[in-house]
């Protein structure tokens, strides 16, 4: 989500002239735009700014400013650290959390006539995206190609009422809030208008979206799905992340009749003991996750799964550690991404005694991180001299080579003509390497429908 925040803020920012650069050094003005998941994430941006005060006070080129460019800091640490950044870091002249960005254009107003620094971290009243402008033509993308040409990220929902005690989303992003349908579809069709033919629906709880529709009802994620996918150029719709307790019939249905949805899907589960689960007021059950695994597979055979998993919660036991790896047996999943608990400041999980030693975490993590590599790897060789449809995205490092990524989400390479970037095609997997598919185009005849991938156990 900070990387579409971050594409928005250049498009607030490109009527007052400001284009992104590749360079720091070069810049007239500098926003770190920083997330409160990342482990130590405050003294992290205070370590960058850190280096930024000295860029600063090394400049010497006009910036609006005397002393170098303007720095500001925006994103979930702003919204925690509010004044405090200030305080330690006197040269910063912005700060603002998630829900104000559309204000930067005042912001900077005010900080370049010299009317002191400006501090925004409120939940404002009128929703940002009221105020956002529609993504801006190709041309003004992100410094470093962060926002690509063939696939989009679109936030539809933001912020979280649930509460999970590890968690600092619902104090950092706020409550839970859906754009509506008709916002929604008028940015998707102005990405599919730049060139995107992948939409990616964000959200922090994104399955739980519950927009307006021009009619006054509301829908849900299915919905608004099916809405989005009648937009011609529009090849594949995925969204992320998700929550077991969202996953309602209608999303079930929507895998498994919606073409352009793709069979991979990100669902959370975090443990695979009940006792942690309710410890991390997550709402359900291991067995509701089985259950909603099943409905899900039997609508869409081919659908496989990614997930979070968290080590060493408060109180985590080897029982409930085993249990965790039994649940991922049993599931089986494409990818995941695993994490060793750590405490967050201000989370109920950062009171709970009981904290679980770090070597034992470290074994955990290692442990599980050994089984779920073995379930990815065996997922990957499992296409191998399949016949997958791949969107391809842009020219590979290699001369001929384009790259692109399957329905799964897998890097793909191909010998085949640069004409298909921005477009689907069959190719064959011919192999697999440590980090992506190598395929070859195939005819017309040999193309088929992707049969339903096996599972897999590990
Ligand atoms: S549902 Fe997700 S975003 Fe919301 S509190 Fe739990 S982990 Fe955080």
């Amino acid at each position: 989500m900070n990387v579409y925040d971050s594409a928005r803020m250049a498009d607030v920012l490109a009527p007052l002239g400001y284009q992104p650069v590749d360079d720091a050094a070069a810049a007239d003005l500098i926003i770190l735009n920083t997330c409160h998941i990342r482990e130590k994430a405050a003294e992290k941006v205070y370590s960058d700014l850190g280096r930024l005060q000295l860029l600063k006070a090394s400049r010497g080129h006009a910036a609006e400013r005397a002393g170098g460019p303007l720095v500001a800091v925006a994103g979930c640490v702003a919204q925690a650290e509010g004044e405090e950044i200030l305080r330690r870091a006197p040269y910063v002249d912005m700060v603002f959390g998630p829900q104000t960005y559309h204000r930067l254009p005042e912001m900077v107003a005010r900080v370049a006539r010299g009317a002191g620094t400006a501090l925004d971290t409120e939940f404002p009243p009128e929703p940002k995206f009221d105020s956002l402008p529609l993504p801006a033509a190709v041309g003004t993308a992100l410094a470093g190609g962060e926002v690509p040409a063939v696939t989009a990220f679109l936030t539809v929902q933001e912020g979280c009422d649930k509460f999970c005690t590890f968690c600092v989303v619902p104090y950092t992003r706020g409550p839970e809030y859906s754009r509506s349908v008709a916002a929604v579809e008028a940015e998707a069709r102005a990405l599919v208008a730049r060139g995107a033919a992948e939409l990616t629906l964000l959200g922090q709880n994104v399955n739980a979206y519950h927009g307006q529709e021009e009619a006054g009802t509301v829908v849900g994620l299915a919905g608004l799905i099916r809405r989005l996918a009648r937009i011609d150029g529009l090849a594949r719709i995925r969204y992320t992340t998700s929550h077991p307790r969202d996953v309602d019939d209608a999303l079930i249905a929507c895998h498994r009749d919606e073409a352009k949805l793709m069979p991979f899907l990100h669902l959370p589960v975090q443990s695979g003991s009940d006792r942690i689960l309710s410890a991390m007021n997550r709402g359900h059950d291991v067995a509701e996750y089985r259950r909603t695994i099943d409905r899900l597979r039997a609508a869409r055979p081919d659908l496989a799964l990614s997930t979070d998993i968290i080590v060493g919660f408060p109180g985590e036991t080897d029982a409930d550690f085993e249990a965790t790896l039994d649940l991922v047996r049993e599931v089986t999943f494409a990818s995941a991404f695993s994490f060793k608990f750590s405490a967050r400041p201000g989370t109920p999980a950062a009171l709970l005694d009981a904290q679980v030693p770090e070597a034992l975490k470290d074994e955990r993590l290692q442990t599980l991180q050994a089984l779920l590599r073995a379930q990815q790897e065996s997922f990957n060789r499992g296409m191998v001299g399949r016949v997958l449809p791949v969107l391809f995205e842009r020219a590979a490092r290699h001369p001929g080579q384009i790259a692109g990524r399957t329905p799964y989400l897998q890097a793909v390479h191909a010998q085949a003509p640069a004409a298909w970037i921005g477009t689907v095609h069959d190719v064959r997997i011919l192999a697999v390497g440590p980090n992506s598919l190598t395929a070859a185009p195939v005819g017309g005849a040999e193309s088929g429908p992707l049969a339903a991938p096996e599972r897999i156990s590990a």
